[in-house]
């Protein structure tokens, strides 16, 4: 089967051509790299294969995968766990089987989680640069002591149990809001309403999915329940935070800091190389501007372990269409 990659970089092609030799040598997938994202203008790249392989910032809309389905495209393989950028009411009507990777490592993006709020606190980022210009001042260095804080964990599922068993580790204080809390999280956290846990949190990170329901979740209300100076983290998708919001906040010394791996407009920055380029984002230019704000672009999955898994688990989906046996990781329509 013939497979057309979308939004490949070098680490993707090398782990996913080591879990094709590993997966069947003597049978692997054609695996068919494209540098461009998926999208109406790209979709003509996957003409002749059978399914395509996509990533976070890929757009697979009705029109998109109605074009794929024209190809003879039969499935749509997720590497990654959010399945927001996927119309899947259009992908059933069209027969198209769509899979993804629903946890590589948790730990991973909990880990990177870890690494935002501990850099963002004691402001290693900044210390670095000073020390190497021979400044050892640290005016301006403060940070909090983390432990007994409270860290409020919005959504307790595999991501955010791990993050929540981390700040654990560290003494702090955690709460969880999640419409179904797991018992798992009952272990670690205390279950509370999502606006008590707001109101009590000195740091709110996000691990619930983007969905119709939780989009903008971080708005202008929302941060005015938060105590004031508070640190909000978002390593789960660029939309549950309505931007122009928070910079408002930040403005405002309502919201204490910021850290995000993720950006609702991140698709047209993220994973490129655009330092030489006009950046014509001015929210995103403004929130660069705040020395309380710390922006990754998009690397809290960027482990080995997590991109070994990844590739191994989404040939598996394939081969699971093509071997005709039931796949647990279909994302059916909702
Ligand atoms: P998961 O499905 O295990 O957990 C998500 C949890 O969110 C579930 O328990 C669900 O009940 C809960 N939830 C649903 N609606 C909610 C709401 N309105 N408020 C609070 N909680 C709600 O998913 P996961 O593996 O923990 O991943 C979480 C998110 O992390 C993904 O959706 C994805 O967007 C993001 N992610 C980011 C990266 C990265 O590199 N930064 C990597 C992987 C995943």
């Amino acid at each position: 089967m013939k497979i057309a990659v979308f939004s490949t970089q070098p680490y993707d092609r090398r782990f996913l051509d080591e879990a094709n030799l590993q997966s069947d040598p003597s049978n692997p997938f054609e695996l068919v790299y494209q540098d461009a994202s998926l999208s109406a203008r790209t979709v003509s790249l996957a003409q002749g294969c059978e399914a395509v392989c996509v990533f976070v910032n890929d757009v697979l809309d009705a029109e998109v995968l109605e074009a794929l389905a024209g190809y003879g495209v039969r499935a749509v393989l997720l590497r990654c766990a959010g399945f927001n950028n996927v119309d899947l009411q259009a992908a059933h009507r069209l027969g198209l089987f769509v899979a993804r990777v629903p946890a590589y490592s948790p730990e991973a993006v909990a880990e990177h989680t870890l690494a935002l709020v501990m850099t963002l606190n004691r402001h290693t980022h900044r210390a670095y640069n000073r020390v190497r210009e021979g400044n050892f001042m640290l005016d301006g260095l403060l940070g909090i002591t983390l432990h007994d804080k409270t860290v409020g964990i919005v959504g307790t599922g595999k991501i955010g149990l791990a993050t929540a068993r981390i700040f654990k580790g560290l003494g702090c204080r955690v709460l969880g809001y999640d419409p179904y809390p797991s018992a798992d999280f009952q272990a670690v956290g205390e279950v509370v309403e999502l606006d008590d846990l707001l109101g009590a949190s000195d740091i709110v990170s996000l691990h619930c999915p983007l969905m119709d329901s939780t989009r903008h979740m971080i708005n202008r209300e929302s941060i005015r329940q938060m105590k004031r100076g508070a640190m909000l983290v978002n390593t789960s998708r660029g939309a549950l935070i309505d931007t122009p919001a928070v910079i408002a906040a930040l403005k405002s010394r309502q919201l204490g800091s910021l850290a995000i791996d993720v950006y609702e407009q991140e698709a047209q920055l993220f994973f490129h190389d655009r330092s030489g380029d006009i950046i014509d984002d001015d929210v995103f230019q403004r929130l660069m501007t705040f020395p309380n704000v710390l922006v990754t672009g998009h690397q809290g999955f960027f482990t080995e372990e997590a991109l070994r898994e990844i590739s191994a688990v989404t040939l598996h989906n394939l081969s699971c269409l093509r071997d005709g046996v039931a796949c647990a990781n279909v994302v059916p329509a909702v």
